[in-house]
């Protein structure tokens, strides 16, 4: 590792001090410190507002908040996407509650949790201001209590799916709140993207249309992670230009974040591959370490289980070396009361708790900013995630330190390994693709419900609102008047939309004997995530599923923790219906397009928790099932293979393993999870009949992710070639190109094959 030696030890100094540490450190980012810049409040700022202020210690705004202020004052759509802990709240309370003060003006505040919601209503009444009537709206609203939102609440904090179940529906009844309209504030922006974004995008070009109709026309104030282009995304969510704020001015001690890579454990994996040590018993172990340092750290894990487990295994491991310190660490749980949370708060703030293991659900429940130091288990999913989390780390002027531990798979390999995909410029816009019919349709429903559509209303609804349209006349949803188009069903429209599905009746798992229902799954992901013998986690305890009954859709479970987690392996076939975009290079072509993908849930693989170790695979008799979706597929002739120096023979295991790898790598460019795409390869496809590797959206009709892979394929094959290059494994790893989901076990598969066709195909493309 190349860092500076202070004279008094760093924290990362002496947590790799043990023997065998350093060298899993490969890379150590020294992000400077960043002084305060506060500026005068905006002149037309409520003076009362800053009393209030003043008294809870914000002396004056920083620059980024007044910037953003100042915009949504003079009415420009504007998006403050600042770092965390940076008070990105105050860029927008400040328009918001000025407005309200000065009478006669309304407000929505929309958040994609109602945990989020909850804390900025505690926010807003800590301040006071009796003309500030705020109340959330959401599904928890006790019907009493509605009643008196729709006629008094002048500031609704809710969220899209109250929105779109329940606002928009009968905006008739919020006519009071909407035709005064002057604010419509989008918190947590970036986190709206895939098919969930693409839902919310038309929820709020339905609100806008509503609003108009009142008379209002809202200023929409927009507040993200630290992204890049973050206009381009704001863009994409309310359908009209953006002004963006991005210089942040608040201060930021010095930051130490170290690239992390465990070693090579005993074990081994599929075909004698070499396996990793899990992340999250490294994990358990520098959350140990650091808070025998007396380091007050959170540990970020990727699931509720995963936080117990670290938080146990941490706790064990000072049991011995330290056991003083073993009470002082805890696991964040879901479900947690608002007491609860605030005690948990109070706690690390004051140092009784020093160690906390945690989902990021904890992001958006509990306020843990100013902690010493952060592990990130595993890449978070995306670039604005990782800032996120790491953001929590640095109390005012004092240094911080944050580490990402990699996961056994390409995507975190490829990023421990490449720094500037992690400190480089921001190369990611989020993914959403509001123009996919199978989102766009059911809300072109639900806006002709709320009010019959116009020619006008179609461009607010984007470019492929008409054919859209004209087939939901064909299908008998929508008729055509002189006046527009009408919704004719006695149906409620909004049912059509699941905002946070994929469509299909959702899967109900309930538990054996009781007959409790603990929740519900997407009828798409019922065969992975619930077929019998599946663990299947719910709230942090943990259920094996008895039987799956697809003609019921019931799952029953019973409460069982067996120690190890499931994984389902499935078998796909594609047909392409339609190729929309071509960039040909002759012997080498990569598309985008239609495809009918059939996937069969084949098998699952059963590993121990904690090491990853697989103790057995246990075939599943489950139907195969159809998905129509978009994909990004490259076809290569034999004069490639030929160049490329693959046998024939060698030529299936060579494309298998770049399939594995290049659906490992999509997701630092798309903004997807490596679970919500999948691939093809084959030697020879009767479609193309060439060598061709797909990958495809696993959602009906896509979510925009291989349209991304398309757009971006130069730098997508490039990593991927890099990622497998690589690795120091001999014939293939789950570092590099095995999947856990491959219904094939893992075989055939060529590593050093998929190199050189990787590289083959890269210098055909000119890259
Ligand atoms: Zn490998
Ligand atoms: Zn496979």
């Amino acid at each position: 590792m190349t860092t500076t030696w202070s004279a008094e030890r760093s924290v990362l100094e002496r947590i790799v001090a043990p023997a065998g540490r350093a060298e899993r450190v490969l890379h150590v980012e020294h992000v400077p410190p960043r002084p305060a810049r506060p500026v005068d409040w905006p002149a037309w700022t409520s003076p009362l507002l800053v009393d209030r202020l003043r008294a809870r210690g914000v002396e004056r705004p920083w620059s980024h908040q007044s910037a953003a202020a100042e915009l949504a004052w003079q009415g420009h759509p504007v998006v403050l996407a600042t770092g965390t802990a940076s008070g990105k709240s105050l860029g927008y309370q400040l328009p918001v509650l000025s407005a309200l003060l000065e009478g006669d003006a309304t407000a929505i505040y929309l958040s994609p949790t109602k945990a989020l919601a909850a804390d900025q209503l505690r926010a807003i009444r800590s301040l006071s201001l009796t003309q500030v009537r705020a109340a959330t709206y959401d599904g928890d609203t006790p019907p009493s209590e509605r009643e008196w939102v729709r006629s008094h609440a002048n500031l609704v904090l809710t969220n899209p799916d109250m929105l779109h179940f329940g606002l928009l529906p009968s905006h008739q009844r919020w006519s009071r709140l909407l035709r005064k309209l002057r604010f419509v504030v989008v918190d947590e922006c970036h986190g709206y993207r895939g098919v969930f974004g693409s839902h919310v995008a038309q929820v709020l070009r339905r609100l806008l249309r509503v609003a108009a109709h009142y008379g209002a026309s809202p200023v929409p104030v927009l507040a993200s992670a630290t992204v890049a282009e973050p206009g381009v995304t704001a863009r994409r969510l309310i359908a009209m230009d953006v002004e963006e704020v991005t210089d942040d001015g608040s201060p930021r001690g010095a930051l130490a974040f170290a690239l992390w890579e465990p070693p090579l454990s005993e074990l081994t994996g599929e075909h004698g591959a070499p396996v990793r040590r899990s992340a999250t018993a490294e994990a358990a172990d520098l959350l140990a370490d650091l808070v025998i340092e007396k380091v007050r750290t959170v540990a970020f894990v990727r699931s509720r289980r995963s936080a117990e487990v670290v938080a146990l295994s941490a706790r064990r491991a000072l049991a011995e070396a330290a056991p003083e310190l073993s009470s002082r660490v805890a696991a964040y749980r879901a479900g947690y009361l608002d007491g609860e949370r605030r005690e948990l708060e109070r706690a690390l703030h004051d140092g009784r708790l020093l160690g906390l293991a945690s989902t990021n659900a904890l992001e958006l429940g509990v306020d843990v900013s100013g902690l010493d130091a952060v592990v990130i288990t595993g890449w978070p999913g995306t670039r604005a995630s990782l800032w996120q989390q790491a953001g929590r780390a640095g109390r005012a002027g004092q240094d911080a330190t944050a580490v990402l531990v990699a996961r056994d798979d390409p995507l975190d390999t490829y990023v421990v390994h490449h720094p500037e995909s992690v400190f480089g410029k921001p190369v990611e816009a989020a993914v959403l693709d509001p123009d996919n019919p199978h989102v766009l349709g059911p809300h072109l429903c639900a806006a002709a419900a709320e009010l019959p559509l116009t020619d006008d209303d179609l461009v607010l609804f984007g470019p492929a609102a008409r054919a859209v349209v004209d087939d939901l006349v064909r299908r008998g949803l929508l008729r055509r008047r002189t006046a527009g188009w009408y919704w004719t069903k006695r149906e409620r429209a909004t049912d059509l939309a699941d905002l946070r599905g994929t469509g299909g009746a959702p899967v109900r798992v309930v538990e054996a004997g009781t007959g409790r229902l603990l929740g519900t799954v997407d009828a798409a992901a019922s065969h992975t995530t619930v077929h019998s013998g599946a663990v299947y986690l719910h709230q942090g305890d943990s259920y094996v599923v008895e039987s799956l009954d697809l003609d019921d859709g019931v799952a029953l479970v019973r409460a069982e923790d067996p120690g190890w987690s499931t994984s389902a392996r499935e078998l796909t076939d594609i047909a392409i219906v339609e190729t929309s975009r071509t960039l040909d290079h002759g012997a080498v072509r990569l598309h985008f397009g239609t495809v009918d993908v059939t996937t069969q849930v084949v098998s699952y693989l059963v590993r121990r928790l904690g090491s990853g170790e697989i103790l057995a695979e246990e075939p599943l008799d489950l139907p195969p099932r159809q998905l129509r979706t978009r994909a990004v597929w490259w076809t290569a002739t034999d004069d490639v293979l030929r160049a490329a120096d693959l046998d024939p023979a060698d030529v299936p295991g060579a494309a298998h393993a770049a399939e594995h790898a290049a659906i490992g790598l999509l997701p630092l460019f798309a903004t997807c999870d490596r679970w919500d795409i999948g691939g093809v390869s084959t030697a020879l496809h009767p479609d193309t009949g060439l060598l061709t590797v797909f990958v495809y959206d696993g959602h009906p009709g896509g979510a925009g992710f291989a349209d991304r892979g398309h757009r971006r394929a130069g730098e997508w094959l490039a990593a991927t070639r890099d990622a497998v290059e690589a690795c120091e494994c001999e014939t293939g790893c789950p570092s590099c190109v095995q999947s856990p989901k491959c219904g094939n076990g893992n075989d055939p598969l060529d590593k050093a094959g998929a190199v050189r066709l990787l590289t083959e195909v890269l210098h055909r493309l000119g890259g």
